[in-house]
């Protein structure tokens, strides 16, 4: 069987545009992930469509050579506080951890930093009458989080899964946000995955496209979002077409920056 694996480029309907902002919050969601707040320097922000990110614009190795880093927005610019950004970084890595110590700095000297946005073509763009499937990895759930509250907010019964996987049980910094997401509409579900069984973990574990297997018979109709890296996305797509699953009704910002022709060397 030959699958599409190419996506027809989305029109980019927003401009993109470069704002100062102030740092208002660093803080810790486990330890390896910390939640950046940013306020605009003016009276607002760009709008910007659930699902996209910005480009953070710093002088890292404070050598005057300005680096781009690229981070999910994790909340809609509906949201209450429309002035503020929110990010969620993961630092696992020196790379990581050198920049969010760099905003924390930011943070203490009320520093400004300069934000590309909005970016990206995996933004909310599908019919909210038919059935949403969001699958995140890690910190990307930053996105998901962001698209699911945005879809309920314009159909607060909207269908909606939201399968979340990481590796250890401090990683489910967002459980009870997604729980009470789930007791107030009816046809929102919610389903943390550990990578692998843990005997304190009361919950379902495994690889996320096998689990996602058996709660559906067929995904024709499904629209689906996916965050985390190339090879989980990539490898969850495949793993579902055969159940009906559409390669054009799937969105992820890896179509962009890792499509699938430049890296079958790699398998995607
Ligand atoms: C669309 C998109 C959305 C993303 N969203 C998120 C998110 O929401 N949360 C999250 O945690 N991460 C996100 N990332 C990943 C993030 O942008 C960074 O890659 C990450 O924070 C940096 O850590 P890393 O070790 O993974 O760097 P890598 O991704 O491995 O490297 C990033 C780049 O920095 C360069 N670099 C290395 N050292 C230096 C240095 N000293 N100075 C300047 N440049 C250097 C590298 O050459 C490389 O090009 C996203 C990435 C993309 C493309």
């Amino acid at each position: 069987m030959v699958l599409s694996t190419e996506k027809a480029p989305l029109r980019n309907i927003l401009s993109t545009t470069s704002i100062a902002c102030k740092i208002v919050d660093v803080s810790a969601l486990n330890s390896t992930t910390h939640q950046v707040e940013l306020e605009s320097t003016t009276k607002v922000i760009p709008h910007y469509i659930a699902g996209q990110y910005l480009q953070l614009q710093l002088d890292l190795n404070n050598d005057g050579r300005i680096h781009s880093f690229c981070y999910s927005i994790a909340n809609s610019s509906n949201s209450k506080q429309s002035r503020r950004l929110m990010l969620f970084i993961l630092n696992t890595s020196n790379l990581a951890d050198r920049i969010v110590t760099y905003l924390i700095g930011l943070q203490r000297t009320m520093a400004i930093v300069n934000v590309k946005l909005p970016m990206g073509q995996a933004y909310l763009q599908t019919n909210l009458s038919l059935p949403h499937l969001l699958i995140a990895t890690g910190s990307g759930i930053s996105k998901i989080k962001c698209i699911s509250e945005e879809i309920l907010r314009q159909n607060p019964d909207a269908e909606v899964h939201v399968y979340w996987s990481n590796r250890k049980l401090e990683d489910f910094y967002l459980i009870n946000e997604f729980n009470t997401q789930t007791g107030r509409h009816k046809n929102f579900t919610f389903h943390p995955i550990l990578e692998s069984p843990h005997s304190k973990w009361p919950g379902r574990s495994g690889f996320l496209f096998e689990v996602i297997r058996k709660d559906f018979e067929r995904f024709d109709n499904f629209q689906t979002y996916l965050c985390g890296s190339p090879a989980m996305v990539y490898s969850t797509i495949d793993k579902l077409i055969d159940k009906g699953l559409k390669e054009d009704n799937c969105y992820s910002d890896v179509f962009e920056y890792a499509p699938r022709k430049s890296r079958s060397n790699l398998n995607f």
